[in-house]
């Protein structure tokens, strides 16, 4: 299988692969674009970026989004607009971006080829990740092109019909006794 797990390396303020947070030298640097995202729940793992990076041996700044993003919000890129899913497991604030007019999304540390973003990091969490491949990831088209943060590229119909995790997902849930 090609979907790899997300690593322990794996920065989570990259935005989960999707809209990244800036530091404001970049910021300047890029002409006063606007930076959008993360989610508000990665707050906390934005507010540790220096002590993080430092365990990386990476130079990093605090920056605070100019807008943070919610469900069900849409973000506007060089006249392409993206629907912010919502998918918390890998992390609080892991989100999707759906290209609903072009069909395609970008999944980040949620879904892979094949897996999903790992949810032992701390403020993962296994019981989130299946809500959020329930609620959010099945609901959309199998023609869904899926550009995950790590692996090669699938369809949302390819990953329904294989992915173990998206097939547990769609299991009812246990019933208890009669
Ligand atoms: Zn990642
Ligand atoms: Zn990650």
């Amino acid at each position: 299988m090609g979907g790899k797990r997300c690593r322990s390396r794996c920065r989570h303020w990259k935005g989960d692969e999707a809209i990244a947070p800036a530091n404001k030298a970049l910021r300047q640097r890029l002409g006063g674009i606007p930076i959008e995202g993360p989610h508000e729940h990665e707050r906390p793992l934005l507010d540790n970026l220096e002590k993080q990076g430092e365990a990386y041996g990476i130079e990093a700044r605090v920056v605070t989004p100019d807008r943070w993003l919610a469900e069900g919000d849409t973000v506007n890129v060089a006249g392409h607009t993206f629907e912010v899913l919502h998918c918390p497991g890998h992390s609080p604030g892991s989100v999707v971006m759906f290209n609903r007019d072009q069909r395609f999304a970008l999944t980040g540390d949620v879904l892979f080829q094949g897996s999903i973003g790992r949810t032992d990091l701390p403020g993962g969490s296994m019981t989130a990740m299946t809500a959020s491949l329930r609620d959010r990831i099945l609901p959309l088209a199998d023609d869904t092109i899926v550009l995950p943060g790590h692996g090669p590229a699938t369809t949302i119909g390819r990953e329904r019909a294989t992915n173990p995790y998206l097939l547990e997902a769609m299991r009812p849930a246990p019933t208890r006794g009669l």
